[in-house]
């Protein structure tokens, strides 16, 4: 598989056409942001630890049925997926209060919440990504009642999926973000990433970040956190049976 011309250029990935048509090479980048961009910083090995733990957790939800954008990984720093048209949606899973769940709503980060609640936000960069309400998504035409439907299904799958995964290596699933696009034939697929930049991952014995709050709030290094994640990600069959 060839690289072709870049297509895009995020915060923390680059997207490449290839040689085959609908299938784009994502390169994740050593590069972390935080506060929509304003807080960036050049983090050597942390492109190779997201495709990593993307592949792992992705292969996982294909394996579980669910549909998404993952095809293969192709090198530590690359991986192929089907291209489709991005819906600009933040979609947000939490089990657990914390981060501007806690703030907007006052409630102390660490409290378990009854059921997962899921959240929207519009992706706009120019309107600081804001969230949203059902209402909201049909009005500005991102998604019909039905795909709304669809979505709050595949993120409470997911949420199910990453949850299991993660209770075995120890590691509460406090909230995650997804994204998904539509293919050319209009069925809805989970794409983008799903990694320690996008899920709040929180060790069950001392309830240390795992994630990018380290990051975001200064509480160490980020790499070996990240490094962390994937080594128990890659060890699990060794401890327990999946
Ligand atoms: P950002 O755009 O927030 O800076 P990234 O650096 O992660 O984020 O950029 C990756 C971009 O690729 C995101 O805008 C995401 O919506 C988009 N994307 C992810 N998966 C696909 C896909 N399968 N097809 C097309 N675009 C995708
Ligand atoms: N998240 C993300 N990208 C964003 C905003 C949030 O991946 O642009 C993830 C974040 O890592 C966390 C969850 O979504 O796992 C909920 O984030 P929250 O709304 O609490 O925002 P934060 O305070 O972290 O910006």
């Amino acid at each position: 598989m060839k690289r072709k011309s870049l297509l895009y250029e995020g915060k923390a990935k680059k997207l490449f056409q290839t040689n085959q048509e609908n299938v784009l090479l994502v390169e994740y980048l050593d590069q972390a942001t935080a506060l929509n961009g304003l807080k960036k910083d050049a983090v050597v090995g942390k492109g190779q630890m997201n495709n990593q733990i993307t592949a792992i957790l992705f292969e996982k939800i294909t394996e579980k049925g669910i549909a998404n954008h993952f095809i293969k990984k192709i090198s530590k720093t690359e991986q192929l997926v089907q291209a489709v048209t991005m819906l600009p949606l933040e979609i947000v899973v939490r089990n657990i209060a914390a981060g501007s769940f806690s703030k907007r709503l006052d409630v102390t980060e660490g409290t378990a919440l009854p059921f997962a609640i899921i959240e929207f936000y519009y992706k706009e960069d120019r309107l600081d990504d804001p969230i949203i309400n059902e209402d909201h998504i049909k009005v500005l035409e991102i998604a019909s009642d039905v795909e709304i439907r669809e979505i709050k299904n595949l993120a409470l799958q997911i949420n199910q999926v990453l949850k299991e995964l993660f209770a075995m290596i120890a590691i509460d699933l406090v909230d995650f973000k997804i994204e998904v696009g539509r293919t050319t034939e209009g069925k809805l697929l989970l794409a983008d990433e799903i990694s320690p930049d996008t899920c709040r991952l929180w060790d069950k014995e001392t309830n240390a970040h795992l994630d990018k709050d380290v990051y975001r709030r200064d509480l160490g290094d980020l790499i070996s956190v990240y490094r962390e994640v994937l080594q128990r990600l890659e060890n699990k069959g060794e401890s327990s049976c999946i």
